[in-house]
């Protein structure tokens, strides 16, 4: 699966779950940097099958060469789930079967892999704004979601110009 449909994932079962910033760290780290490893075979990968070979659903060339660490396989879980339990919160293993259940099902579908794909992301995505509305409604009983939408749109646009005078302050130009 592409890393952002598991970043998707990940962000709508950390709303479900109502997580603090340390278990969204460690949810993110189990639950999408796993795929990280494909950084690491890539140069591989691209020096033997070019640069379009990147948006294969699968980077099984039948080279034989390793292109998923350990960490994709269910044997992972040997070294995940005694993680779990001595910290005595199964976020690791939860996060981590999710990302890769989502690699088993986009290997048993491949053929249709895009189309899987798209309807999942697109679904997460529904999934995503209707628990922020859902936990927004929770605290204005009053809102719509025509409310709630504009509420999204200012912090988007306070972030994004929070940002820019960042940058513009670390580039000097106030
Ligand atoms: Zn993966």
């Amino acid at each position: 699966m592409l890393t952002i449909t598991h970043l998707a994932a990940a962000v709508l079962l950390g709303m479900l779950l109502n997580m603090n910033r340390d278990e969204w760290f460690v949810a993110l780290t189990f639950g999408v940097a796993v795929d990280l490893d494909h950084a690491f075979a890539a140069p591989r990968y691209i020096a033997d099958n070019g640069w379009d070979a990147i948006l294969r659903p699968s980077w099984d060339d039948e080279s034989g060469l390793p292109w998923k660490s350990l960490f994709h396989y269910p044997v992972g879980g040997f070294v995940v789930a005694p993680l779990a339990i001595g910290w005595r919160f199964m976020i690791p293993l939860l996060f981590w079967s999710v990302h890769v259940a989502g690699d088993y099902l986009q290997n048993w579908t491949i053929e249709q892999s895009a189309v899987v794909e798209s309807v999942l992301l697109a679904g997460l995505s529904v999934g995503i704004v209707f628990v922020a509305y859902r936990n927004w409604l929770s605290l204005q009983p009053e809102g719509d979601f025509k409310g709630f939408m504009s509420v999204c749109r200012s912090r988007v646009g306070s972030f994004a110009s929070g940002t820019g005078r960042a940058i513009r302050a670390r580039l000097g130009s106030t």
